[in-house]
C-alpha cells in the first residue's frame, strides 16, 4: 500500500484530531506546505514519508508518537537532514522534524551546555564562547547537535578531548511507548550508554547536555599547495601525523573548486592539495614549531594563525546552507603510499569537489569504561569525499565518482566504519564493535520492541 493510501485510511478523523492537540504541525500529502516540509538539508534527497510532523515542544512529540503508533506508522526523527541519504525509503514512516525545538543554555559553573533537539552547532559554539568555553563541535556550523552526537561526533578538538558522545552528561527523550525520560549515569544507564554513539534508534531525543572546555583561541588554518603536488604533500603530511602531538588534529585534503560565484576568489575555479591543522593547546609557539615540517614543504598560501575558537566552525569551508550533493566516507586501516596514490587517482579529474583524510588517534583511540556505545575509533584515518549536484545532469556522474572513490579506497578500508560519515547504507555490524552491537540490539528490543523508531543507520 502506498503512503497516500495508508494515510487516507487514518486521515479522517485522526489527522484532524491530532492537529487540534498540537502547538506544531502535522503536514500530509496534498497540503500546501507538503513539498517544503519534506525537504532535507541534502536537497538531492526526495523524502516521501507518510506525513511530516513538526513539533513545537515536548508535548507535541509525545502526542505525535502516540498518534503514529496507534496508526501503525514508524517514526524517523530528523534534525537537519545532513544524513538524510542513509535513511532510505520512508514508506509507512512519519518524518518528525525537530528544528523548532530551539534553545541553548550554558552553565559556566559546571562548564556544561544544554541544547534542545533543533539546535545546530553554531548556536552552541557562539553561546559557549560568550563564557570562554568551547564545545566538541564538528566542521560544519549547521549540522544538528543531536544527530552528530548520537552518532559519535568528531570535532577539531577530537585527538585531545575524544569523541563528542563521550562528553554527554544527560539526555532527554520520548520513547516509542510515549514516555518522556531523562537518562544519565544513574537513571537508566543502559539506555544512556546506547544513546552515546549508538545512533538515533532508541527514541525521539528532545534535549541533550554535555561538557564544554575552557578554550577561547586556537592556532589553526590551511596550507595550500598546487594540486599536482598532491602525492608528495599527502605523503609528507602522513609521515608528519605519525608524531604529531595530540593537541593537533589535522586533515589532508584535495579540493577541485568549480568556477561559480559562490566560491570566493582566489579559490574560485582552482584546485589544491591542502593540509588543515588545528592546535587547541596553550602553547602557540610549540604549535608553530610542531607544524614547521609542513611549512617547510613551501605552501603557496599559508593561513595558519591564532584565531578565536568560533572560527573553527567555518575553517573547513563546509556548505552552510542546504545543498544538493552526494558524499560518503569510511575508516582506513592505514595510509601507505599505495593508499595515497589510490586516493589521488580516485579524485583528480573527477567531479569530486573535496576529498579528505582526517587524522584520528590520540584520545579518540582510547576507550574508557565510562564511555558510551562508541567508546573509541581503532583506525588511524577517516576519509570522506563529496561532489555537488547543482543540476540534475550531474547526479549520475557525481554519484559514480563518489562510489568509485569508496571502491578505490576499499583495499585499505578498516573492518568497521564511522556512522556519521556513512551516507549510504552499511551493515550495522561494521558500525560498532561486535560486543557493543549485541548490547545495542538488546537495549533496542527492550525500549522499542515494535521497532517504531527508525534511525539513519538501523541496528
Ligand atoms: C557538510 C557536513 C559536515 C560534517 N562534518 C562532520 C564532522 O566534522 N564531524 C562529524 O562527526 N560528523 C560530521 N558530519 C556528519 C554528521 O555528523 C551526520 O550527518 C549527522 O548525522 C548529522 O546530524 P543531523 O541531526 O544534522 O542530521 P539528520 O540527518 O537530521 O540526523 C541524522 C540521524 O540522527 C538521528 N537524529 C537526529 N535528530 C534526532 C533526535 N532528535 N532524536 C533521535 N534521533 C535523532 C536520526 O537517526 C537521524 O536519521 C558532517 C556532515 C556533513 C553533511
Amino acid at each position: 500500500m502506498d503512503n497516500a493510501m495508508q494515510l487516507a485510511e487514518v486521515r479522517a478523523p485522526h489527522v484532524r484530531d491530532v492537529r487540534a492537540n498540537l502547538a506544531g504541525e502535522l503536514v500530509v500529502p496534498g497540503d500546501e506546505s507538503w513539498d517544503e516540509a519534506r525537504l532535507a538539508w541534502h536537497l538531492a534527497i526526495d523524502q516521501r514519508p507518510v506525513a511530516v510532523a513538526i513539533p513545537e515542544d515536548v508535548n507535541d512529540v509525545i502526542e505525535i508518537v502516540s498518534w503514529a503508533v496507534d496508526a501503525g506508522f514508524r517514526i524517523a526523527p530528523q534534525g537537519t537532514g545532513h544524513n538524510a541519504p542513509a535513511l532510505g525509503d520512508l514508506s509507512g514512516t512519519v518524518l518528525m522534524k525537530m528544528h523548532r525545538l530551539k534553545g541553548v543554555e550554558i552553565d559556566p559553573e559546571t562548564r556544561t551546555a544544554r541544547a534542545m533537539a533543533g539546535t545546530i552547532w553554531i548556536e552552541v559554539v557562539e553561546a559557549a564562547a560568550e563564557h570562554g568555553l568551547a564545545a566538541l563541535a564538528g566542521s560544519s556550523p549547521d549540522v544538528g547537535v543531536i544527530g552528530y552526537t548520537l552518532g559519535g561526533g568528531l570535532s577539531w578538538l577530537a585527538r585531545k578531548h575524544g569523541i563528542g558522545a563521550n562528553q554527554v552528561t544527560a539526555i532527554e527523550l520520548v520513547t516509542a511507548d510515549g514516555e518522556f525520560r531523562r537518562v544519565d549515569r544513574e537513571n537508566d544507564p543502559d539506555l544512556f550508554w546506547a544513546l552515546r554513539g549508538g545512533g538515533g534508534a532508541f527514541g525521539i531525543v528532545t534535549a541533550i547536555e554535555f561538557n564544554l572546555f575552557p578554550i577561547t583561541e586556537v592556532y589553526a588554518g590551511w596550507l595550500f599547495f598546487p594540486i599536482d603536488r598532491a602525492g608528495e604533500v599527502l605523503r609528507a603530511w602522513r609521515d608528519w601525523t605519525e608524531t604529531a602531538p595530540e593537541e593537533i588534529t589535522s586533515v589532508g585534503r584535495l579540493l577541485q573548486l568549480p568556477p561559480i560565484p559562490e566560491i570566493p576568489e582566489p579559490f574560485r575555479g582552482n584546485s589544491y592539495a591542502a593540509v588543515e591543522v588545528i592546535y587547541s593547546g596553550d602553547d602557540f609557539e610549540a604549535a608553530e614549531a610542531a607544524i614547521e615540517p609542513l611549512r617547510a614543504l613551501g605552501p603557496t598560501m599559508d593561513t595558519v594563525a591564532a584565531m578565536p575558537v568560533t572560527g573553527l566552525s567555518h575553517l573547513h569551508m563546509d556548505p552552510e546552507e542546504p545543498t544538493a550533493g552526494s558524499a560518503d566516507g569510511g575508516m582506513l586501516d592505514g595510509l601507505d603510499d599505495a593508499a595515497i596514490d589510490a586516493f589521488v587517482g580516485a579524485v583528480i579529474g573527477t567531479p569530486i569537489l573535496s576529498a579528505e583524510v582526517r587524522h584520528l588517534g590520540g584520545a579518540v583511540a582510547r576507550p574508557r569504561p565510562e564511555h558510551g556505545a562508541l567508546a573509541s575509533f581503532d583506525a588511524e584515518y577517516l576519509t570522506f569525499a563529496v561532489g555537488m549536484i547543482p543540476v540534475p545532469e550531474l547526479d549520475a556522474p557525481v554519484r559514480a565518482a563518489v562510489h568509485g572513490f569508496l571502491q578505490a579506497m576499499e583495499p585499505w578500508a578498516a573492518g568497521h566504519t564511522y556512522l556519521n560519515f556513512a551516507e549510504g547504507r552499511r551493515d550495522a555490524r561494521t558500525l560498532w564493535t561486535p560486543t557493543a552491537h549485541r548490547r545495542l540490539r538488546r537495549i533496542k528490543a527492550a525500549v522499542d520492541p515494535g521497532d517504531v523508531i527508525r534511525s539513519n543507520h538501523p541496528l
